[in-house]
């Protein structure tokens, strides 16, 4: 599947508005837009690079158009309107940042995808900063129309930016303006100090925009994302507050994603960390991670209504550790210390059971009958690290026996296989994904094992924007507990910054599926 998402067109000026295409060989910079000649100046003072360029074009749309018209410029690759307007948001300080989503003249709008993306760079260089709906106006607006247009959900007005855009012609585009005091022309400016303040250190981020600007390929990996077992779960919470009404208990995050989190969060599911933040009588739901026998324990002795939402292949490596256990052996569990399912695992046989998260320690490890010795493995190791251990094992205990299949689950191991193949071609690896999500840790690390740079996002706002200079190629993936919008998200928020074509490279399909538990069936 290839897809090309192309750059918005700003046809509405783009008739009056015309710059010199830039040459193959140049090296095209930022074109900054400035409406004031003093907004002009505190850019100009912000800038760092010597590609980057400023043009002062004249308050209001008229002048904008006279004035960037009239001018050849230098060639650029990325424009930016910069500029201060009125905040229209009760909650807009001046020299707060509006970054504009979409631009408006009332008639025409046009929508800037990348806009998420730009606001949190400006925030993390210590602005304040947010994306949001900017309208150009043809005058300046009474205190009523502003109550008006900020009920219309514009955070910003001014009087040029919708006539500038067009100047883009189809390159990467970005607005940003400055909160001043509310008003527009030369009243402005006693209020605006703190707007010129702030457009003045926007410039070099606006610089780092720009070089993040171009057109690329995104290589989507196939599989990604949801896994049978994290969709089971969310729909087990989901059924339970629909079918026993609010609030729903949920022992731990019910899966490993801040986002999945919060949506449950907000229709009426209360996450805790322990049993005993839930009143007597309540209902739990276990989350897919698993639990050790003495939570399931506390949970009838309390009474609660348990409803267990664990990932049936993790009851799979809990029923081996059972098995084995019974059996006389000593149980190797190959993970991670403090991951919830190993905490789980660990505590069907705590006497018989002993963590080893490396080669290292099955160096260390003494057992009373070395003949009887197993190994189980968390489901979501790296597949290769992992052998490394089991081999560990099996050259320390050679009679040492193994899981009836293999413990690390199809999901873990399709995502990893998938990854791989699109790091191989990618200049570098977005893995959507919550940093305590094991799984999509081990998809970083797969991908930094082929050589590729790889950064674990919650989604597009975490992307830091010099990651992406010079990179043609982005490989894009999602662990088992991380939604598939998430990764729309990001695909928009990055044709914000040049034409994409995504393409997805499919390794394997999925087909499993798992059944509900009987308390939320219908
Ligand atoms: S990652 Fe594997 S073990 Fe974990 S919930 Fe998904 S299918 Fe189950």
């Amino acid at each position: 599947m290839t897809e090309t998402i192309p750059q918005p067109r700003t046809e509405a000026a783009a008739d009056q508005i015309e710059f010199e295409a830039a040459p193959e060989s140049a090296k095209p910079g930022l074109l900054v837009l400035a409406p004031l000649r003093i907004e002009a100046n505190a850019v100009r003072r912000g800038l760092t690079k010597s590609t980057s360029h400023v043009l002062h074009t004249g308050m209001g749309a008229t002048r904008a158009r006279k004035s960037v018209g009239k001018s050849q410029q230098n060639p650029f690759g990325a424009m930016v309107v910069m500029g201060t307007a009125a905040g229209l948001g009760d909650d807009l300080s001046p020299g707060d940042l509006v970054v504009a989503s979409e631009v408006s003249d009332g008639e025409t709008t046009v929508a800037l995808p990348g806009a998420d993306l730009l606001a949190a760079e400006l925030r993390r260089a210590g602005l304040t900063a947010r994306a949001g709906r900017v309208i150009t106006v043809q005058k300046l607006v009474k205190s009523a129309e502003r109550v008006q247009l900020a009920a219309d959900g514009y955070l910003a007005a001014d009087m040029e930016t919708a006539a500038l855009l067009g100047a883009a012609d189809g390159r990467p585009v970005a607005v940003i303006r400055a909160v001043s005091d509310g008003g527009f022309g030369p009243g402005m400016v006693g209020g605006g100090i703190a707007a010129l303040r702030s457009l003045r250190k926007a410039a070099p981020v606006a610089e780092k925009w720009a070089a993040a600007c171009r057109e690329r390929t995104v290589l989507l990996a196939g599989p990604r994302s949801f896994c049978a077992g994290v969709e089971r779960a969310i729909e087990i919470v989901e059924r339970a507050l629909e079918m026993r009404g609010t609030p729903v208990y949920v022992r731990k995050q019910i899966v490993h994603n801040t986002r999945v989190v919060a949506d449950l969060e907000q229709r009426g599911a209360v996450f805790v960390d322990e049993l005993d933040e839930v009143p007597d009588g309540a209902t739990v739901v276990f989350s897919a991670h698993g639990v050790s026998p003495a939570v399931r324990d506390d949970a009838s002795g309390r009474g609660l209504a348990v409803i267990d939402a664990t990932c049936p292949l993790v009851s799979k490596v809990h029923a081996e550790a059972r098995r084995f256990a019974k059996e006389g052996y000593t149980v190797a569990l190959i993970g991670h210390a403090g991951h919830e399912e190993v905490e789980g695992t660990l505590g069907e046989a705590p006497s018989s059971t002993v963590l080893v998260q490396t080669a290292a320690d099955v160096a260390e490890l003494n057992v009373a009958d070395p003949a009887k010795v197993a190994y189980l493995m968390q489901t979501t190791l790296a597949i290769d690290e992992a052998a490394d251990v089991a081999g560990a094992l099996r050259d320390k205990f050679p009679q040492m026996r193994a899981p009836g299949s293999d413990d690390i689950c199809y999901a873990t191991t399709n995502r990893q296989a998938a990854v791989r193949a699109v790091a191989a071609e990618a200049d570098l690896v977005l893995v959507a994904g919550s940093k305590n999500s094991s799984n999509s840790v081990r998809l970083v690390e797969r991908s930094e094992r082929t050589g590729t740079a790889a950064h674990l996002i919650d989604g597009a706002t975490d992307i830091d924007l010099s990651w992406l200079s010079g990179v043609s190629v982005v490989g894009l993936t999602a662990g088992a507990s991380a939604p598939p919008a998430v990764v729309s998200e990001i695909i928009a928020a990055l044709s914000g910054l040049g034409t994409v074509t995504v393409t997805e490279r499919v390794t394997t399909t999925e087909s499993v599926q798992f059944g509900l538990p009987r308390e939320v069936r219908r």
